[in-house]
């Protein structure tokens, strides 16, 4: 059977929550971390999600990077193809939004498709084409200073239109209130003049509207929400059924590792909580980078802690600590110290048995991910909003928690630990 949805992310958390979305509609989900160079055995997968780093990447690099993903999903013949990128449209003024999705439009030989970014639960709203972030207009919620993606304007067909060679429209909110029928005659006239739609959202049964109403277009683009509705328009085809057990991962034997890069307000607080009832061990980028702490000693410790385990091995600090730390060895060398390390860290652990890994930061659980090979992750429950637990697709069994920054309660290490018995 073919898969069902292919999915192309513009970042690898942000792909991850799309992912989420999907298990928990019921479909059997995969993600691949970057451009897969093979063919993956996709029996018994509904929806594969490609994360990409196309969302700051340089135009032509996204777009070119956007496409092999698409042809790699259309060999699995997708009967449908999802763009995800951010509920806050980020993107530069050149794009790469609107680049990517025209040369997705163009390579499925497509006329129309939706942006349709928001996800109420999370305060992302569109009324009117205006983008509001928890009430207030996204080029008033701090997002117009972001370095990367700066959003100054909200108004979303402008920015799309700004972006793309073809013509945005609207589907309002009076139109998106009437229901499914409504938006996918609305879709219809639109579709007669224009290339895009952005489509207003308030409430989450709005998205569940949107979902069905898209049932037939080739190419969806749009956030994470996007997603929900989908898996009824599958399984009205009779192509698929909802299963209980879509987010049913192997139980793994081995031991498990806390790794934390991340430090964010949230991390603290987490480590703070771990480490007052369980072995830790700091990593100082001072003295990995002058060689007074080394791989040899880490490991040394772990063997000689592990009986006592879950172990936590952490670089996490407070931000005074950092920007001492940065000053002295730069930014970009600090932070590469430090992951390098955590890399090697779980690389050595790996060989040493540990099975479970959990892992906090987004750049630092990409060095992890690298360094362990891993391809391709399957989706398990969440831990947190955002956070599931993930089995690595492989030779060997290995379970992950990867969190970035701010996700996560006070005691996510001991949840995520309970989840991934
Ligand atoms: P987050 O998801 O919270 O942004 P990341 O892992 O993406 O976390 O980023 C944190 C960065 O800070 C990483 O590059 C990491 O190597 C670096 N880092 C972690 N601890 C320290 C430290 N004590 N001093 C300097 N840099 C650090």
């Amino acid at each position: 059977m073919s898969v069902l949805l292919g999915c192309i992310g513009d970042d690898f958390t942000g792909s991850t929550d799309l992912a989420g979305f999907l298990v928990a509609s019921g479909m059997r989900t995969i993600q691949l971390t970057g451009l897969p160079k093979e063919k993956i055995d996709l029996s018994g997968v509904d929806a594969v999600v490609i994360s990409l780093k196309s969302r700051t990447q340089e135009t032509s690099a996204a777009v070119a990077d956007s496409l092999s993903a698409l042809r790699w999903l259309q060999s699995y013949d997708c009967r449908q193809y999802y763009f995800k990128y951010c509920s806050t449209f980020d993107s530069t003024e050149k794009g790469n939004i609107g680049p990517v999705a025209d040369a997705l439009l163009d390579a499925l030989k497509e006329g129309f498709t939706i942006a349709c970014p928001s996800l109420p639960v999370n305060g992302r709203t569109v009324y009117n084409g205006y983008l509001f972030v928890n009430g207030v207009l996204l080029n008033e919620s701090g997002m117009q200073h972001h370095p990367l993606t700066p959003m100054k304007d909200a108004n979303l067909v402008r920015v799309l239109g700004r972006q793309t060679r073809g013509k945005v429209g609207l589907v309002d909110q009076a139109t998106v209130s009437m229901g499914a029928e409504a938006i996918r005659k609305r879709y219809a006239e639109l579709a007669e003049s224009h290339r895009y739609a952005v489509v207003d959202t308030l409430f989450t049964k709005d998205l569940i509207e949107i979902g069905h109403a898209s049932a037939e277009l080739k190419l969806l683009t749009g956030g994470s929400g996007l997603a929900i509705g989908l898996a009824d328009n599958f399984e009205k085809k009779g192509l698929f059924a909802k299963g209980p057990n879509a987010a049913q991962l192997d139980r793994v034997e081995g031991d498990a590792l806390i790794l934390s890069g991340s430090c964010s307000s949230a991390t603290l607080e987490q480590v703070a909580v771990f480490k007052a009832g369980h072995p830790a061990l700091q990593l100082d980028p001072l003295a990995l980078h002058r060689g007074s702490q080394t791989l040899d000693q880490v490991m040394h410790w772990f063997e000689t802690h592990r009986h006592r385990g879950p172990l936590m091995i952490y670089a996490t600090d407070r931000p005074e600590t950092i920007r001492r730390c940065q000053e002295e060895l730069g930014i970009e060398q600090a932070g590469t110290i430090v992951e390098r390390m955590f890399a090697e860290i779980a690389r050595a652990a790996s060989t040493l048995g540990v099975t479970r890994f959990i892992v906090a930061g987004g750049e630092t659980s990409g060095a992890v991910v690298q360094a362990l090979g891993i391809k391709a992750i399957k989706i398990g429950p969440p831990i947190a909003p955002g956070v599931p637990v993930t089995q690595a697709l492989g030779d060997r069994p290995l379970l992950l928690a990867l969190k970035s920054g701010n996700f996560g309660d006070r005691d996510f290490f001991a949840k995520a630990l309970v989840m991934m018995r």
